[in-house]
């Protein structure tokens, strides 16, 4: 079954019919544990598609399915089931300035009402995996914002979701970090966590290591035949993700 599936998804912005639509008829499936980068120019609606598989926005017509259910028939009781089982990066990060590092990346993994111990333990995990060791017990809001960036995607990862959605989540990275992100999300996936990646970034759609890509234009997604731009060996060791796989099963 599929992870997400998009049928015939159309979704206008202002009065349907009033002007054109934003998606026209999309069509898409994503299984489980894969790595999909979803590219298209500024304004081609991959923040949209990214905020209807969270239901944050409604289509017009057609059906968004998460694990096999219309996101929008769920009931408001389990709502909160489906979003704890997607790590979201958001474009505009959505962190809290004033707290830590570590207490930002933290709460997102309380959600999952684990043992204490397990949660600090996941929240050390992924602020190794972000090299954010460092700066862990200083406020966000402190830092620059190529490390929030990375405390957001932290904040994502950390619970071990089954599902990844991440919204430009390089663009404030430098080449480094990008690829050390985009090296993270690929072994992510290849252990079974499902994977959006969405960006306009040459770098990120020249990704060597993604699955699939995707292009909106127009309206309208089509696979695209990949250009690599940036072809790295990438033999960094992240450790065990402990998890990861089991998480899959999770939102069946
Ligand atoms: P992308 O993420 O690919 O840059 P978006 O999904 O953000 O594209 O936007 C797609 C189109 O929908 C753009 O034309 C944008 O102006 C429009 N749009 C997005 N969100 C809204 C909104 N809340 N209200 C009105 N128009 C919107
Ligand atoms: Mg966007």
């Amino acid at each position: 079954m599929a992870m997400i599936a998009f049928e015939a998804v159309t979704k206008t912005y202002g009065i349907p019919g009033s002007r054109r639509p934003t998606l026209d008829a999309v069509d898409v499936q994503i299984g489980p544990g894969e790595f999909v980068l979803l590219t298209g120019p500024s304004g081609s609606g991959k923040t949209t598609m990214l905020r209807l598989i969270l239901a944050l926005e409604r289509p017009d017509s057609g059906t968004v399915f998460v694990g096999g259910r219309d996101v929008h028939r769920l009931t408001s009781g389990s709502m909160p089931f489906l979003r704890r089982n997607f790590g979201v990066v958001y474009q505009d990060l959505g962190l809290v300035p004033e707290v830590s590092v570590r207490e930002n990346v933290r709460w997102a993994v309380e959600v999952q009402e684990l043992k204490r111990r397990v949660v600090r333990a996941r929240t050390q995990v992924a602020l190794e995996l972000l090299q954010l060791a460092e700066v862990a017990e200083l406020p966000v809001g402190s830092l620059s914002s190529d490390i929030q960036q990375r405390v957001a995607i932290a904040r994502a990862l950390a619970g071990e979701p089954a599902v990844v959605l991440a919204d430009e989540p390089t663009s404030a990275l430098d080449g480094h970090y990008a690829h050390l992100v985009l090296d993270l999300l690929a072994r992510l996936a290849s252990r079974g966590t499902t994977v959006v990646l969405a960006s306009r970034s040459p770098l990120v759609t020249g990704y060597a290591r993604a699955g699939r890509v995707l292009q909106l234009r127009d309206g309208t997604l089509r696979p695209t035949a990949r250009t690599v731009i940036h072809e790295f060996n990438s033999v960094r060791d992240f450790g065990p993700i402990a998890g990861a796989s089991d998480a899959t099963g999770a939102s069946e």
